[in-house]
């Protein structure tokens, strides 16, 4: 995960000013002199970094923390405030309020505009109610086409490309009258991306924008990139006032200076993160949600969020109501297990739970093995003996056995494991779903 060697740093230089009773001016500026090496080393901008300590020391100065009750738990507030301001203070959705809106998605090749196109036409579809229409204007990238064709299939959302042959002013040109003719209320337009930053690419870039006077312009960048970031938002910026910016691959290695960098550097807001490679791994970007991340303060709002969004009540319903009848099936275990799995990758969730980032590592494999496993076992019972496995005599639990090639061992380690949800699911059967509170005396 992104920011992993800088958060724990950070963390470890509050921690020792937290725990102090009184503070000095001489240990506040060995916990600023940490700080400033551990921004350093994520690859944060030099000036950026400058700037940082220079508020953060005039803001503790200025709130006299040297004489406060706490002053640990001021300075921690400063830093955390600080990074907030510095992660651009407030949260930026996209100006959707032009008819037809038209975004333009650009960015180095490779950076993730293409699929970033298609999470942003997926989420704008299921969330806004919109009818977004994807256009292929990256000619260059031999794939790239094929590459928005498949997702817009693998979506359900229409496609406009010309193949590879025409130059791409023409395709937006035409797509701006498809679009109008075939009422879609969203332009999306992918693009072309280079390896590096040239002329050519930012002539073409410019001509388009002035065949669509795009609403949004928004830079793609690979939270990967490292310093080099900066520069290419810069010139990207210089050439094109883009309106915001997009960090992708912030579920991997990347140290996150460039996603501290962007915004100071280039003043436009950071609009949506990018977490993984599935269409759905993408989210808006909240400053503080992000410092607080950083910080080791969790992110439980993100979390309770996602899980709301993934939830499918009826069925969280439906499974509730066979908990009160005390029918609880085998079947509904494996549901609540998928329900859980939607929501991504254990690991990542916990990440988001204060105070488990120093957990031990959850092996992601593992947890998709077990599922696998248990799925395997449930889908060879009948329905019978999914609804009500107290019927499983070892007949049963061998022929099972021999359906879904797993031991009969096995199938008796999910049994126990489902005795003992359901006996939390009897208990939980007396709350009320909405309130959580207890329905009946028990
Ligand atoms: P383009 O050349 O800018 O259009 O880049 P693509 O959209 O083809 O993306 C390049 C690669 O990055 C692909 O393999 C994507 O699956 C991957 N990618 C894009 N966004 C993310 C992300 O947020 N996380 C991860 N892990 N991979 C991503």
């Amino acid at each position: 995960m992104a920011f992993e060697s800088l958060s724990e740093r950070l963390q470890e230089s509050l921690k020792k000013i937290r725990g102090q009773a009184t503070l000095t001016e001489e240990n506040m500026d060995e916990m600023l002199r940490e700080i400033r090496l551990a921004l350093l080393e994520a690859d944060v901008n030099f000036q950026v970094v400058k700037e940082f300590i220079a508020n953060t020391k005039e803001k503790a100065l200025g709130q006299d923390v040297l004489g406060s009750l706490k002053p640990g738990q001021v300075v921690v507030k400063i830093v955390h405030d600080e990074l907030v301001e510095l992660l651009g203070t407030t949260v930026s959705e996209l100006d959707l309020s032009s008819k037809p809106t038209v975004i333009m998605m650009v960015g180095l090749q490779g950076s993730g505009k293409t699929t970033t196109s298609g999470k942003i036409a997926k989420l704008l579809a299921q969330k806004y109610s919109k009818n977004p229409l994807l256009v292929a204007a990256d000619i260059y990238r031999p794939a790239a086409v094929d590459q928005l064709k498949t997702l817009g299939e693998q979506l359900d959302i229409s496609v406009f490309e010309k193949g590879t042959d025409v130059k791409a002013e023409q395709i937006v040109s035409e797509a701006m009258t498809y679009a109008s003719q075939n009422h879609h209320d969203v332009i999306l337009i992918d693009t072309a991306g280079r390896l590096h930053i040239d002329e050519p690419l930012m002539n073409e870039l410019q001509n388009i924008k002035d065949i669509v006077h795009p609403n949004e312009i928004l830079l793609v960048v690979d939270a990967l990139t490292g310093q080099d970031i900066v520069n290419v938002a810069q010139s990207f910026h210089d050439h094109l006032q883009i309106t915001g910016a997009v960090l992708t691959k912030l579920d991997g290695d990347s140290r996150g200076g460039g996603a501290l960098s962007i915004r100071h550097i280039t003043h436009v807001p950071i609009k949506f993160i990018g977490t993984g490679e599935k269409l759905d791994a993408i989210d808006l970007f909240y400053p503080d949600r992000m410092a607080d991340r950083i910080l080791g303060m969790g992110d439980v709002v993100s979390l309770v969020e996602k899980v709301q969004d993934v939830y499918d009540e009826k069925e969280t319903m439906k499974t509730f109501e066979r908990m009160k009848r005390g029918t609880f099936g085998l079947d509904d275990m494996l549901e609540q297990m998928h329900q859980v799995r939607k929501l991504g990758p254990l690991s990542g969730i916990l990440k988001m739970i204060p105070g488990m980032p120093k957990m031990p590592q959850i092996n992601d494999e593992d947890t998709d093995k077990k599922l696998k496993m248990t799925e395997s076992i449930i889908y060879s019972m009948t329905l019978e003996e999914r609804r009500d496995p107290s019927i499983l005599n070892a007949k049963r639990k061998e022929r099972i056995a021999k359906g879904c090639g797993r031991s009969v061992a096995d199938i008796n380690r999910l049994l126990k494991q489902f005795e003992a949800s359901k006996q939390m699911m009897k208990q939980m059967g007396n709350l009320d779903p909405t309130t959580g509170l207890p329905t009946q005396k028990p």
